[in-house]
């Protein structure tokens, strides 16, 4: 008889192993002995802390890859460094090596890989996967995530999270220092960048559609209390429904931004240095995962979609259009909400996306 794993215990055991983006080397060896005990075809990815298992059938088919993540947040409790598993990455890996358990001999058709991701939280996990290659061959894609109580009641399920692509914006003003009796001959960074924080409040997008950009940092100092600074930095953080609509909306705040300052006798710049792509999924393979879902649980268990957040599992979509795409949601009872150091949930819950990751497989590779 196979061995089972139960994604409860697991996630019990990765729960005292937290690890940080690209320092899943516990964890990423704890993965491998468990694949390589059922005598899954492992290893890991390139030099990276992600790990791959293969499960290859005898008769011709698709390649269908299931994907967790691994790490762990950071976090400064009682003024110590720690690492702290709020996001539920240890249950996500821990139901991929429990749906592994359920699927050995069971592949006829094609190929199942199972990928295990480093780095989910600093969003490099997934394009150094793409890097190494891993999706490639792949046809079909399916990732799930533990959702918090708000989003997903507990023992329910989400065909699909929709997150929001998500965008970091630096502005860097530059005015013309003066003495501050003599405003006049200067040209003051702050006025300046007060101005374009008015302007792009001003940028509007279709209301229909899901978008927000805010400020969230706010520097100018010239130094002294009695010189006009002659610069400013401002941060600000972009969400967006549809990748199309962060396109805009980064096209916008850059004409915005660049022609405010222009207008005073000022300089600005805008870049966009961190990305993060907005969910996009096959509707007939999410409806597959919707049907699934009744399936096994039954039509009351199946909830709306959710959204919010981000999600770097949408680099493999953005890097190959061709593979089909699909992001379910557990509801596992989440408090008090993702992120937060004392989240904790009922992990007997995971169970139930063991057994969506096992039939949505059977149904493909069976
Ligand atoms: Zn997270
Ligand atoms: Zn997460």
């Amino acid at each position: 008889m196979p061995q089972i794993y139960d994604a409860a215990l697991l996630r019990r055991e990765l729960h005292e192993m937290p690890e940080l983006a690209m320092q899943e080397v516990k964890t990423s060896a704890y993965v491998l002995e468990k694949l390589q005990a059922l005598g899954i075809e492992a290893h890991r990815i390139g030099d990276t802390t992600g790990v791959l298992g293969i499960i290859r059938g005898t008769e011709p088919g698709p390649v269908m890859m299931l994907r967790a993540d691994m790490d762990a947040l950071p976090f400064t409790i009682d003024g110590k460094d720690c690492a702290i598993h709020a996001c539920g990455h240890d249950g996500h890996t821990a139901m991929l090596l429990a749906a592994a358990s359920r699927l050995v001999g069971r592949v006829k058709r094609g190929t199942l890989k199972l990928l295990f991701q480093p780095a989910e939280e600093k969003i490099i996990g997934a394009p150094a996967m793409i890097k190494e290659g891993v999706i490639d061959d792949v046809d079909l894609i399916l990732g799930a995530h533990i959702r918090p109580i708000q989003d997903v009641p507990a023992g329910k399920l989400c065909a699909g999270v929709r997150h929001t692509a998500s965008s970091t914006a630096f502005v860097t003003v530059k005015g013309r220092g003066a003495h501050a009796s003599r405003p006049h001959l200067g040209v003051n960074s702050i006025d300046l960048a007060c101005e374009i924080v008015n302007a792009v409040q001003a940028i509007w997008l279709d209301p229909r559609a899901i978008w927000s950009m805010k400020a969230t940092q706010f520097h100018a100092d010239s130094g002294a209390t009695n010189t006009v600074p002659d610069n400013a930095r401002i941060t600000y953080d972009i969400r967006t429904e549809t990748n199309e609509l962060m396109a805009e909306i980064q096209e916008k705040m850059k004409a915005a931004v660049e022609n405010t300052a222009r207008a005073f006798g000022g300089e600005a710049t805008i870049e966009f240095p961190e990305y993060c792509p907005a969910a996009v999924y096959d509707e007939d393979f999410r409806q597959e995962v919707a049907d699934t879902i009744v399936e096994c649980f039954g039509a009351d268990k199946l909830v709306g979609d959710c959204g919010g957040g981000g999600e770097d599992f949408h680099f493999y979509k953005l890097h190959k259009p061709s593979m089909k795409a699909a992001y379910f949601g557990v509801g596992v009872g989440a408090e008090p909400g993702l992120h937060a150091a004392t989240m904790h949930f009922d992990d007997t819950l995971l169970s139930m996306g063991v057994d969506v990751f096992e039939k949505m497989v059977l149904k493909h590779l069976g």
